[in-house]
C-alpha cells in the first residue's frame, strides 16, 4: 500500500522462463507478481506444500492468520498460472534441461546450531525438530535464544493449542468480562494450566523480549509470564549433559535440570546453490531469508520478491 506509483507491475515486453527455488513468502511473492507480468514462472520446493517457514509459524497459538496468507498465495499462484513443482529438490541437475533464462534463489535460512560441549546430546533439539518434525518434548525445557522464534517456541510449549480459535476460552484466558458487569469489563483470568516448566534464556543482558515488536511484544511477554515461564537474561551456556543444561548467571554457576534444550539461536542465509548455479552459467538473484536472515522478516521477504518481480 502507498507505493502505487513506485512499485508497479506492468506487462513485460520480454517474456522469460524463470525458475524460483523455494516456495516460502519470498518465492511466493516473486512468483505471483512475475507471472502476473507475463513471465513463464516455475516454482520449486522440496516440501510437499507451499509456505516455507510459514508452515511452522502458523502452528504458534495466535499466528493462525498465516493459514490465510498461504490460502491466499495458493489461490493467486493458480490464478496467475505459475507452474508448481512440489516434492522437488532443485539443483543444477534439476534445472539443466529446463531452458530457464534466470533463477531466483528463495531458499530461506539455516538455523544456527550450538557449539558448546554436549551440543549433540540427545536432549538437544532444534526448533525445526519441534515445529516441523513434531519430536516429543519433555516436561522441563530450556529454550536457548529469546528472539522472536524463541518466544514463539516457548508459547507453543505452554499454550493451549486452540486458545485463539475458541473465543470464550480466549476471553476467559485474558480475564475479559463479556457481560460488561465487572469494572472495566475485567474479571479474574482463567488459565488452562500448563504441565511444562520452561526457561527462556538469552545471552544478552538487556530485558528479555526487548527486541520484540512494540505493539505486540508485551502480549507475548505477558502470555509467557501467565504460564510462569522463567525469562532469564545474561546467561552463559557452559555444557549440556545427562543432568541438564549447565549455565552461569550473574557469575553464579547453575544447573537447569531439563529434559530438553531447544536451540533458537538465530539463523544464517541458506544459499548452497548459488555457486554451482552460477558456475553452470545461470543468472542468479537472491531474495528473502536467503539474502538476509533476520528471524521474523516475512514482510521484507515478500517485499523483496515483489520488487524483483517488478523489474525482472
Ligand atoms: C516459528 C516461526 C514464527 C515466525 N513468525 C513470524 C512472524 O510473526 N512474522 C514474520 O514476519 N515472520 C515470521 N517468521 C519468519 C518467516 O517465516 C520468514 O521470515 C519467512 O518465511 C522467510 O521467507 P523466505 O521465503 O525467505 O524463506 P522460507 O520461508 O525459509 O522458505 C524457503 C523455502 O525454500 C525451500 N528450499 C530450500 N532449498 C531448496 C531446494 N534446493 N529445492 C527446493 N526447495 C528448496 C524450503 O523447503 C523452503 O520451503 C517466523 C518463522 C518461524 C520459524
Amino acid at each position: 500500500m502507498c507505493y502505487e506509483t513506485e512499485l508497479t507491475f506492468s506487462p513485460t515486453a520480454n517474456k522469460k522462463k524463470l525458475a524460483v527455488i523455494g516456495a516460502g513468502p519470498a518465492g511466493l511473492s516473486f512468483a505471483m507478481y512475475a507471472a502476473d507480468r507475463g513471465h513463464d514462472v516455475h516454482l520449486f520446493d522440496q516440501a510437499n506444500e507451499i509456505g516455507g517457514q510459514f508452515n511452522y509459524a502458523k502452528q504458534i497459538p495466535g499466528k493462525e492468520e498465516f493459514y490465510e496468507t498461504l490460502r491466499y498465495f495458493k489461490h493467486q499462484l493458480t490464478r496467475a498460472n505459475v507452474t508448481i513443482h512440489l516434492n522437488t529438490l532443485a539443483n543444477t541437475e534439476t534445472l539443466k534441461d529446463g531452458n530457464f533464462n534466470e533463477v531466483i534463489l528463495a531458499t530461506g535460512i539455516k538455523p544456527r546450531s550450538l557449539t558448546i560441549e554436549g551440543h549433540d546430546h540427545p536432549k538437544v533439539l532444534g526448533y525445526l525438530d519441534v515445529l516441523r518434525d513434531h519430536m516429543e518434548v519433555g516436561k522441563r525445557v530450556a529454550v536457548i535464544g529469546a528472539g522472536g522464534i524463541g518466544f514463539d517456541v516457548a508459547e507453543y510449549l505452554v499454550e493451549d493449542a486452540d486458545l485463539s480459535e475458541n473465543k470464550d476460552k480466549w476471553l476467559n484466558h485474558w480475564g475479559i468480562d463479556k457481560s460488561y458487569t465487572a469494572g472495566g469489563a475485567l474479571k479474574e483470568k482463567e488459565l488452562t494450566p500448563t504441565t511444562r516448566e520452561v526457561f527462556l534464556l538469552q545471552r544478552k543482558t538487556t530485558k528479555v523480549g526487548k527486541g520484540l515488536g512494540k505493539t505486540t511484544g508485551w502480549i507475548l511477554r505477558q502470555s509467557l509470564k501467565l504460564h510462569n515461564v522463567q525469562m532469564i537474561n545474561g546467561v552463559s551456556y557452559e555444557k549440556i549433559d545427562d543432568k541438564g543444561l549447565h549455565v552461569v548467571i550473574n557469575d553464579k554457576p547453575k544447573l537447569l535440570e531439563v529434559d530438553n534444550v531447544i536451540v533458537c539461536a538465530g539463523q544464517e542465509p541458506f544459499t548452497p546453490l548459488k555457486a554451482p548455479l552460477e558456475e553452470a552459467g545461470f543468472t542468479v538473484h537472491i531474495i528473502g531469508g536467503a539474502d538476509v536472515a533476520a528471524e521474523l522478516d516475512a514482510k521484507r521477504a515478500i517485499r523483496q520478491g515483489a520488487e524483483l518481480a517488478a523489474k525482472i
